[in-house]
């Protein structure tokens, strides 16, 4: 389904899919058998969802002719993280521009975690105050590339194009493959949404195949489930349409919820906290505080709320961020 897209390869393929007995056994009676999709095992930079979205857009870079990927994110941005990855290892220039929009006053925030590791990764970091800097910074940086000579493939936010979509699509192939060896068809997804791509990539590949799977996702960037549904709605229709055979979309494949993202996006909530203990300390997985860590907060909620009984088999898609951990180090420490 996917061979016709230009792709780079450098994710570890197929990612883990395991049960998390130790949540189970702390959640009690009446608790599903929740298995997770260890998307944050990808294997670039310390991996997480955006790795899969990667081979896709440098497959698209190098096909178009490009020297260098640029990139948006907040100043921990795992995107930005893994996209640095992706370009040191295809060989490319990284140029991030980095919006300082989350309020949170962490020491660590500033300096560690995602933000040192694209150094690392040898990006081009701009820090810039608001959306307005960020578009400021982008006509300096292209007018300078142009000057070099230099071409860049844009990358938006969280590289969510129907092109980084196709990773998700993959995914879902990937997953359809390890529920039939499992012997299992399960409940339902769920994971934490933002920009949108993964969700959408997820139901075009689950549609696609007529693998029965409902995928819900937690809003923990906007505060605002409906936005991203409908931004998830228009993205599924395009990568939809990229795909041969697949069928239109039902808006009702779409299901984002609300609830868990508490003061906004990147701000830490009791509960996100109580989720990224219960995984460490009953089954020595790290999730993150932005992202995996709400979204678990989202599915433990359900689950005490009665939505699943005892027999249902939930998958829950990790999709990476502990390094984030580092940068709210206080949280923890
Ligand atoms: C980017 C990200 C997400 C959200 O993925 P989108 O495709 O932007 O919706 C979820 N979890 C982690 C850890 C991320 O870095």
């Amino acid at each position: 389904m996917l061979s016709n897209f230009p792709r780079e390869r450098f994710a570890h393929l197929p990612t883990p899919l395991e049960p998390l007995n130790g949540l189970r056994a702390a959640l009690g009676e009446g608790c599903p058998n929740i298995l997770i999709k260890r998307d944050d095992c990808t294997g670039l930079g310390f991996g997480g969802n955006k790795t899969r979205k990667l081979e896709f857009l440098v497959g698209q870079a190098k096909a178009e002719g490009n020297d260098t990927l640029l990139t948006f994110g907040a100043l921990q941005s795992n995107h930005v993280r893994q996209t640095a990855a992706a370009a040191a290892r295809a060989g490319l220039s990284c140029i991030a521009i980095l919006v300082e929009q989350v309020p949170y006053d962490g020491a660590s925030y500033n300096s560690s975690g995602n933000l040192m590791l694209d150094h690392l990764f040898g990006a081009e970091v701009h820090r810039v105050p608001d959306n307005d800097g960020a578009g400021k910074a982008l006509g300096e940086v292209l007018e300078r590339l142009g000057h070099e000579g230099r071409s860049a493939l844009i990358i938006p936010p969280g590289g969510s194009t129907a092109q980084g979509a196709l990773g998700y699509v993959d995914c879902a192939i990937e997953l359809e493959g390890q529920c039939k060896a499992m012997g299992i068809s399960p409940a339902a997804l769920i994971m934490a949404s933002s920009t949108g791509g993964t969700q959408a990539g997820l139901i075009a590949g689950t549609a696609a195949r007529a693998f029965h799977c409902p995928i819900i996702g937690f809003d923990v960037y906007a505060g605002d489930a409906p936005k991203i549904a409908t931004d998830i709605r228009s993205l599924t229709e395009e990568v939809l349409s990229m795909l041969p055979g697949a069928p239109a979309l039902h808006p009702d494949w779409v299901q984002v919820r609300d609830g868990v993202i508490g003061p906004g996006y990147g701000l830490p909530t009791a509960e996100m906290k109580e989720a990224v203990n219960l995984l460490a300390t009953r089954d020595g997985v790290l999730i993150d505080p932005v992202y995996s860590g709400k979204a678990m907060a989202g599915l433990i909620g359900m689950v005490r709320a009665g939505a699943f009984t005892a027999d249902d088999t939930i998958i829950f898609l990790h999709t990476g961020g502990a390094p984030g951990l580092f940068a709210y180090e206080g949280e923890w420490s």
